[in-house]
């Protein structure tokens, strides 16, 4: 079993202290601290701001043939290191050890695809109108990248940020997790071991807020890219737009979930039971508004009940463990408090509804029926393992709400009619709808949000487009 690192600064190709001291690192399903953390001070953001100057300038000159070549060298050694990081990325954020296996070998593959999509960053060369003239569109990268990433999946929500923004020719300043550091650092240090130039990927902890007001506002970064709740987002976006620089924001969500009366039941409440309580709900795209259509309604409550019945909450290094804890306490007082409110509001408890042992941060796999559109849980993303299932009678009721919150970011749907998927893609606002299966989240495809849930696409042949800047040259020759 690994044993859980101490976590350093990543700066100009060395690791180091932080100047501004350390912060211990939790392990969720014990309560113990497992760790310590280097936490940033003036002088790292000062050092890492140079050095990310420093990387561009090498970075950018490194063919796209060899920046693809050094992304799978570090794709290589991720891979070489899945069963020394799981337990470590297990530690310090909850999932169950198969969840964080899968984790890092997603991440293989999304550094992969983009080591690919390097190579492809193809200009255009648009017909001139004189005989004489030749116009280019060239593709350059942004510049320098600060990215800000959460702790509900450590090393996936940076390696989408990271991958892209090498991939285009980008350097980067990651701020990682300071809740779950070290699979982050794993993750980074790949990069960093594959022999990419220094300073092309720099890696730094502290005081969240302090440190992305400092980067954001440095005329050495160009690019940000944020992932978390929607209301640090906006602060960013504004943040951002004061200093007219490009970000990317990927939000919360609050997904619907439409399941017809012509629907395989039996098959979406599987998949969807899966999604739900995957990651103990921690993730944007978790289904949890489920409409059911009446005459499905009795059946897919009955299936979707029988499915959590199954799940085993317990401390994720424990091999049967198919549920963890929640990555922080702030998510466990967050569960007991929504669904109380919705038991106010006429939710009912079908099962789960507190907290398991006081040890650890355990919520029991809930299910609430019917619970009042004026509920907070109807509203804010709940962000843990908490499911809402109402009925239906007509696919315009169930559109309306779904649309009806601010919120756009992953949609599901159940149903066997052409019509109803074709009107389902028309009228559902979001940025991903998924239809018969849990189909997100891929490398291949692009991955983002519309509304409050944020705007730009990670992942996908969109993702790369993120860290490119199209510049038009026009040439008028002798
Ligand atoms: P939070 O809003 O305090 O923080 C969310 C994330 O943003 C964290 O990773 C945090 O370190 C970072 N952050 C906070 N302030 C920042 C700042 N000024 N500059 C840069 N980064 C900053 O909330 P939290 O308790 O950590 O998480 C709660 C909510 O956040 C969840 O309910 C969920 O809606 C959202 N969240 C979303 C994702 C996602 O995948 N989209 C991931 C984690 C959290």
């Amino acid at each position: 079993m690994s044993i859980y690192p101490d976590t350093d600064l990543l700066v100009g190709g060395q690791w180091r202290s932080g100047g501004a001291g350390v912060l211990d690192v939790v392990n969720p399903a014990t309560e113990e601290v497992i760790g310590k953390l280097a936490k940033a001070g003036r002088q790292d953001l000062d050092d890492a701001l140079q050095a990310v100057a420093a990387g561009f300038d090498a970075w950018r000159r490194t063919s796209a043939y060899e920046r693809a070549a050094l992304m799978r060298k570090a794709a290589d050694l991720l891979a070489a290191r899945v069963e020394e990081i799981a337990p470590v990325l297990t530690m310090e954020q909850g999932k169950p050890l198969q969840q964080a296996r899968n984790e890092v070998n997603s991440a293989v593959e999304v550094i992969r695809w983009f080591a690919e999509e390097a190579m492809r960053a193809y200009g255009r060369i648009i017909p001139a109108r004189a005989p004489d003239v030749v116009q280019n569109v060239i593709k350059e990268p942004v510049g320098p990248v600060a990215a800000f990433t959460p702790w509900n999946f450590p090393i996936n929500q940076a390696v989408l940020k990271i991958s892209a923004a090498l991939a285009a020719g980008c350097s980067i300043i990651v701020k990682g997790p300071e809740e779950t550091p070290a699979s982050c650092a794993a993750l980074v240090k790949a990069f960093a071991d594959a022999g990419l130039p220094d300073g092309s990927i720099n890696l730094l902890y502290g005081v969240p807020s302090e440190i992305s007001s400092y980067l954001i506002a440095s005329p050495i970064i160009r690019k940000v890219s944020f992932t978390g709740s929607t209301a640090v987002g906006k602060l960013l976006a504004e943040q951002a737009g004061k200093y007219m620089k490009r970000i990317t924001l990927e939000l919360g969500g609050h997904a619907p979930v439409l399941v017809f009366d012509d629907a395989d039941v039996e098959g979406a409440a599987k998949v969807m039971a899966r999604l739900k309580f995957y990651n103990s709900g921690q993730i944007c795209i978790a289904p949890t508004r489920f409409m059911v259509q009446e005459k499905a309604y009795d059946n897919f409550v009955a299936d979707f009940e029988n499915q959590v019945s199954k799940l085993k909450l317990g401390n994720g290094l424990e091999a049967d463990v198919t549920m963890g804890p929640l990555a922080n306490d702030r998510r466990l007082s967050a569960m007991a408090e929504l669904t109380e409110d919705a038991v106010k509001h006429g939710g009912k408890l079908l099962t789960g509804g507190e907290r398991v042992g006081n040890r650890g941060n355990f919520f029991a796999p809930t299910i609430l029926l019917e619970t009042d559109p004026a509920a907070k849980i109807q509203n804010d993303e709940p962000f843990g393992p908490v499911a809402l299932v109402s009925r239906f009678r007509t696919a315009e009721e169930a559109i309306s709400e779904a649309n009806r919150l601010p919120f756009g970011l992953a949609a599901y749907a159940f149903t066997r009619s052409a019509k109803t998927m074709n009107d389902l893609s028309d009228h559902v606002e979001t940025g991903m709808l998924s239809i018969n299966h849990a189909g997100l989240a891929l490398p291949e495809t692009p991955f983002g949000g519309v509304k409050d849930s944020g705007y730009g696409m990670e992942g996908g042949a969109e993702g790369i487009e993120a860290y490119l800047q199209p510049k038009f040259v026009t040439r008028k020759l002798f």
